[in-house]
């Protein structure tokens, strides 16, 4: 049995705590948010609620469709019924596709609450600013200046970005992060008293807007009016300094052309700013590897922007691991 620290608990950090546990190894999970999850977030504004970052799982792989069939059975996720639709050239119109969207229940970081475990300790609420490889081990160090380690192995699960730093022993590999661009995305919450006239899920073809979601349409969910409205990656990079009185103006002007909703009566209103949403372009590689340091790499950026290439890349990095330590 080897230590082995994840920094970052999002679903890839989760998917290589499960294939190490399996594989009888002892974990120590790091986050520096409050919970886990990561960019499938979950923000509370009073009484309402609403998914922040990623909407829904889909499956592209056999292993994905195993893991959510899986997770189904178990009750942490659920299917969402919703009717697709998308608005392009001033109409709205049923996409018509028949995927299989799933989410976290009863919201999505109720599935990264499940997958974390009992039997490895969850170190939140701080944030790893140096990863150091001695004859020992690795060795961490926190921003309130708390060293941990040594651990026999590290995987990081981090935005690219946020992984550089980290990889001061693996030039090669720091290099490869900095090659990722990653994309922001301006996302608003807001409720409303009434019900609105429109589809419980739109992709936006045009506009400041790139997808809007009724929040009270997914299971389990609150029944409260509750949308989500996210700006599309393009517009989200053109205005990611802008101000943020701006920005929520812009997007609840588009929000109520597509509507036609009085908007004066929204309530509980919350602008994010995602400067790390997605990755424009993912690097396919699956997770990158630095074996000769017992080192791992992952997160969608790895593999494909998305969880359930985030799920994919953190197996692929605590696999690679394990032919190691083993
Ligand atoms: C607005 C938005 C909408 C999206 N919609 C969808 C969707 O509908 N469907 C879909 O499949 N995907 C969607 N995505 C993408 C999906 O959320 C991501 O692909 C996935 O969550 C990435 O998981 P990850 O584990 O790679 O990274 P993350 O979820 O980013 O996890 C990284 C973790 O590392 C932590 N961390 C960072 N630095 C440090 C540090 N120095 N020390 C300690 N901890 C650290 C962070 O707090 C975070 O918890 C969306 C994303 C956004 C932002």
């Amino acid at each position: 049995m080897a230590e082995i620290a994840i920094i970052g608990a999002g679903m890839a950090g989760l998917s290589a705590l499960h294939v190490l546990a399996a594989a009888g190894h002892q974990i120590t999970l790091f986050d520096k948010s409050r919970g886990s999850g990561g960019r499938m977030a979950t923000k509370k504004v009073g009484d309402a609620s609403w998914d922040m970052g990623a909407q829904f799982m889909r499956a592209h792989s056999p292993e994905f469709a195993g893991q959510l069939q899986t997770w189904q059975q178990r009750g942490w996720i659920a299917r969402w019924q919703a009717e697709p639709h998308e608005w392009r050239q001033g109409q709205l119109r049923p996409t018509g596709d028949n995927i299989e969207r799933f989410v976290g229940m009863p919201r999505m970081t109720g599935l990264s609450r499940q997958l974390l475990s009992s039997a490895h300790p969850f170190i939140d609420s701080t944030r790893i600013i140096s990863a150091a490889n001695q004859a020992d081990g690795w060795h961490l160090r926190s921003d309130d200046e708390r060293d941990f380690g040594p651990f026999a192995g590290l995987i990081i699960n981090t935005p690219p970005q946020q992984a550089a730093p980290l990889l001061a022993s693996s030039p090669g590999l720091q290099q490869q992060c900095e090659q990722v661009d990653m994309l922001p995305c301006w996302t608003l919450l807001l409720t409303l008293p009434q019900r609105l006239n429109l589809p419980d899920m739109v992709f936006v073809k045009e506009g400041p807007l790139g997808f809007i979601a009724r929040n009270n349409s997914k299971p389990g969910r609150d029944a409260g009016e509750a949308w989500v409205i996210q700006a599309g990656h393009d517009w989200s990079r053109q205005h990611a300094d802008s101000p943020r009185e701006q920005v929520q103006q812009q997007l609840l002007e588009a929000f109520t052309d597509l509507s036609g909703a009085d908007l004066r009566v929204a309530a509980n209103l919350w602008l994010h700013r995602w400067l790390y949403a997605i990755p424009a372009k993912a690097l396919t590689l699956g997770a990158l590897t630095d074996l000769q340091h017992n080192l791992a790499v992952c997160g969608d950026w790895c593999h494909s922007p998305s969880l359930e290439g985030a799920w994919l890349s953190g197996r692929r990095a605590a696999t690679s691991l394990l032919t190691t330590l083993n």
